[in-house]
This record gives structure tokens, C-alpha cells and sequence, in this order.
């Protein structure tokens, strides 16, 4: 998430566990076990059972995200298992630090490897990272001016490295919210009713691949993405024209497939249509040459 200090980003993140599905029974069991390793289970509370939401500080060592130490101990991705790791303020972060995400984030398992053995501690999360536009934080706010030059924007995208970028499914631009529209008293959507529509999304997944050994449509591999992201003519030149305008990767190809699979499930509609990938597309905003607008 992209956006302007008080925009409501921390907010957002926080509130992601509620539309998530409930955790199943395996998944609470997984989860606790790890927080039982640390003890870090309250007293009284023999089980979890909301999906944790952890948002570890900038200043976190590699061994506090993703484990570490003599007797191997879990990190942060861990404690964040089945649920939400926040990162905020993601550019403050050691570029060290964020390189060690890369592996566990593609295998959803981190291993620790000593001379006495080696030790893996699951770490299957969604990882959700927030920052600023730029450096002072008002780029592209119409209250506040900018004060960053296009080098000081460029060398704060530099510090989050484009391999950790890429493994970023969604990103999405947090505009800042006039006051009018914070003081609206209309109700906008709850959080039980997006929940449901997530878990309709998931169930129509489980159906689609109940023959498979994939889950969800955002770990679909090509062969997949080929049988279920099947486009219309129309989408098909869509697709081809941003590719070719935005300059994307194969890699962004596939994301934006998948991306538009779900979008298309969350409507209930069996096929991708142009509306569904072109608002796949929107998501990749720091692809298209954001920075430099
Ligand atoms: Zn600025």
C-alpha cells in the first residue's frame, strides 16, 4: 500500500484478518503450536483461533523475522502463520533483512539450518507492506506540497529491492480521504458481509481444484493459470496492450491472471472479463514507471 501519512494504511491492515475466512481447525492447530514453542500463548487461551496479525518494528534483526539463534526459534513470519505480517513503512527497512522474506515467502516454510540438525518452522503468510509515496510523504496529496526531488523519490524505491517487489501480488495506490467522506455517516460495506464474499470466492476455488494439489488461485502455476484464466478476444488485446505499454514481466503476466481469476470470483462470474483484468492490471501500479510520473 502507497499512501500519505494518516491515510489510514496501518487501519486497513489491521482490519485484513476480519474478511479472511476462519481459521480451520488444522490451521489453529498449526498456529498455536508455534506460539506454544515461544511461549507466547495467553494464559487461559489453550487455542488460537483468530489468524494472528503481526507487525514486527523497521529495526527487527534477520533472526527476529524469520528465526534464528543456537536453539532455533521462530521469527515473526512464523508467529504470523495462517494470518497477516505487516510490514510498515517498508523502505525503513534493512534491505538485508527483507532479502532473507524471499525464500520463505516462496516456500512457505523457513528452514534453520545448525551443526546439530536443522529445524523448519511453516510460515505460510500474506505478507502486506505499507509506504509512503515519497521520502516527506505528501507526493501526490492535494492538501500538501511535495518537497522530494526525482532522485531522493528514486533512491527511496531503491531500498526495497525489485526481486521482493515482484513477489508483492497487489499494489495498491491509499488516496488520502477528505474529511467530507470520513464524517459520511452512510455505512459503507462491514467486514461479516466482505467475509462472506471471500468465503463464496474460496469455496468456488476449492471446487475448481479439487483434483489438484493448489488451493487458491494466487499459487496457481502456469499449466493452471492456462486451464482456468482463459480470456475473451477483447481482454486477450487488453492484456497484450498493457503488457507491451507498462512493459511487464512474464512473472507480472501470470499475477495479473491470477489476480483476475479471483476478482472474477469474488463477482461470481465464471469468465475473466475485460473489467476484471483491467482492474487486475491497476494493481500493479509500481510497475509502470510509477516513480517517475
Ligand atoms: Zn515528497
Amino acid at each position: 500500500m502507497i499512501g500519505s501519512p494518516g491515510t489510514g494504511k496501518t487501519l486497513l491492515s489491521q482490519r485484513l484478518c476480519t474478511i479472511l475466512p476462519e481459521l480451520e481447525p488444522e490451521e489453529s492447530l498449526e498456529t498455536t503450536r508455534i506460539y506454544s514453542a515461544v511461549a507466547q500463548l495467553e494464559s487461559g487461551q489453550p487455542l488460537l483461533l483468530r489468524r494472528p496479525f503481526r507487525s514486527p518494528h523497521h529495526t527487527i534483526s534477520e533472526a527476529g523475522l524469520v528465526g534464528g539463534g543456537s536453539i532455533p526459534q521462530p521469527g515473526e513470519i512464523s508467529l504470523s502463520h495462517n494470518g497477516v505480517l505487516f510490514l510498515d513503512e517498508l523502505p525503513e527497512f534493512n534491505r538485508r533483512t527483507l532479502e532473507v522474506l524471499r525464500q520463505p515467502l516462496e516456500d512457505q516454510t523457513v528452514t534453520i539450518s545448525r551443526a546439530m540438525g536443522s529445524v523448519t518452522f511453516p510460515a505460510n503468510v500474506m505478507l502486506v507492506a505499507a509506504m509512503n509515496p515519497c521520502p516527506c510523504g505528501f507526493r501526490g496529496d492535494p492538501k500538501r506540497s511535495c518537497s522530494c526531488t526525482p532522485v531522493q523519490i528514486e533512491r527511496y524505491l531503491s531500498r526495497i529491492s525489485g526481486p521482493l517487489l515482484d513477489r508483492i501480488d497487489i499494489h495498491i495506490e491509499v488516496p488520502p480521504v477528505p474529511f467530507r467522506e470520513l464524517a459520511d455517516r452512510t455505512e459503507g460495506t462491514s467486514s461479516a458481509a466482505m467475509r462472506e464474499g471471500v468465503v463464496a470466492a474460496r469455496r468456488r476455488q476449492a471446487e475448481r481444484f479439487r483434483s489438484d494439489t493448489v488451493r487458491v488461485n494466487g499459487k496457481m502455476k502456469p499449466p493452471q493459470i492456462r486451464r482456468h484464466c482463459r480470456l475473451s478476444a477483447d481482454a486477450e488485446q487488453l492484456l497484450k496492450h498493457a503488457m507491451e505499454s507498462m512493459g511487464l514481466s512474464a512473472r507480472a503476466h501470470d499475477k495479473i491472471l491470477r489476480i483476475a481469476r479471483t476478482i472474477a470470483d469474488l463477482v461470481d462470474s465464471e469468465s475473466i472479463l475485460s473489467e476484471h483484468l483491467s482492474e487486475a492490471i491497476n494493481y500493479r501500479t509500481l510497475d509502470r514507471n510509477y516513480w517517475q510520473q
